[in-house]
């Protein structure tokens, strides 16, 4: 049983089973959201106390390794789930706001090329209270210093692959009497799962849609990502059209430039005639090489080339700066240097004071 995912009315009912009065589930659940021991949770009765830390794990996730760049101060987490899964995450430190980097799967099945997370499937999902999990051992992290503010689903996994926990953990994310992060503050990045993209625009969330476009048309985008197979790139571009009718909100398609396969003056403006019209932004991102791919990233030239041929056309197009470039950079590769190694150096659980 895992509690942290449970909302107050499934946690009453877990409770009324027990024999315990219903405003019981408030204080559980505002504990539970805090990621607060059972032992410290104060106002709830010893035996009660007692009869949770039987029956459910005290803390879904905890902090295995962090790794704090020098550079920046972006910390590479390595969690280790309670079943000894292990998760990535990464703590990017703006001005505006801390912003987590959260997993929602352990590996995935989406297979794209250049994507260490996919190298070796999907051994599971996550639940909603292993997300919550990952923001509470930030917010640990950061204790003394502001806690996480912005969200952004682009870990390991597929969001939207993962459906409902991942509308569960949103849903819990933003109560008022749990972390409290506005859903304005909430990215989620798919592949493209067009049917799930539009049941998503519909749940009357404002989180931001980030795309991982990757290619200006369907020949490219399926040598990349076999999820462009089962759907092409028009219902993918209709699906975002409808998202931003349903939400009023613009969509962010992401882009890696990999040498000799989507940067060239012509999937400039090929990408640029694509978009013509739709209300979004592209965001140029540097390829991190993963070695076991074999693809390159595009060199600083060709990105600039491409950068300014997009807005020579129209389309608002930024650069992603690149945070914390001294750690095991793509996604997924902290995670296989530990599978592989085995080597798990004690977490510091003082990253904010080290400032
Ligand atoms: N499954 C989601 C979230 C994945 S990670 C999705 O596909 O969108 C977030 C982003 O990182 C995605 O755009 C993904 O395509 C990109 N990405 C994955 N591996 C990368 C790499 N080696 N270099 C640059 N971007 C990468």
């Amino acid at each position: 049983m895992l509690l942290h995912g449970m909302t107050r009315d499934e946690l009453a009912d877990v409770l009324a089973g027990w024999g315990q009065p219903a405003f019981r589930a408030g204080q559980l659940f505002h504990w539970l959201q805090r990621g607060v021991g059972y032992a410290q949770m104060s106002n709830l009765p010893a035996p009660l106390r007692q009869r949770l830390a039987d029956c459910a794990p005290q803390q879904p996730v905890q902090v295995a390794q962090a790794l704090r760049s020098g550079l920046d101060g972006t910390v590479k987490l390595l969690y280790r789930l309670a079943d000894e899964h292990m998760v990535e995450g990464v703590l990017m430190r703006y001005k505006h706001g801390n912003t987590l980097c959260v997993s929602t799967q352990v590996g995935c099945a989406m297979g794209c090329t250049f994507c260490a997370s996919t190298l070796e499937g999907c051994a599971r999902n996550l639940h909603a209270g292993e997300m919550i999990g990952q923001v509470q051992c930030a917010n640990a992290m950061l204790a003394g210093d502001s806690p996480v503010h912005n969200v952004v689903l682009m870990g390991s996994g597929e969001p939207l692959d993962n459906y409902e926990q991942t509308v569960r953990f949103l849903r819990l994310l933003r109560d008022p009497d749990g972390l409290c992060i506005g859903l304005r503050n909430v990215s989620l990045s798919t592949c493209g799962l067009v049917p799930q993209m539009r049941r998503f625009a519909r749940e009357g969330l404002p989180v931001t849609l980030s795309v991982s476009l990757h290619a200006p048309n369907d020949t490219i985008r399926r040598t990349l990502m076999p999820v462009a197979r089962a759907n092409p790139m028009e219902t993918l571009l209709d699906a975002c059209r409808d998202y931003i009718a349903q939400t009023g909100r613009r969509v962010i398609m992401e882009y890696a430039l990999i040498h000799g396969v989507n940067c060239a003056p012509p999937h400039a403006d090929e990408l640029a005639a694509r978009l013509r019209g739709m209300q979004c932004h592209v965001n140029l991102i540097p390829l991190n090489a993963v070695a076991e791919r074999g693809l390159r990233g595009a060199g600083a030239a060709e990105v600039r080339a491409f950068q300014q041929r997009l807005l020579s056309r129209g389309v608002s197009v930024t650069l992603r700066r690149e945070m914390g470039g001294d750690l095991q950079g793509a996604c997924g590769q902290l995670r296989r240097r530990y599978m592989q190694q085995g080597d798990a150096s004690p977490a510091d659980p003082s990253l904010a004071k080290e400032e």
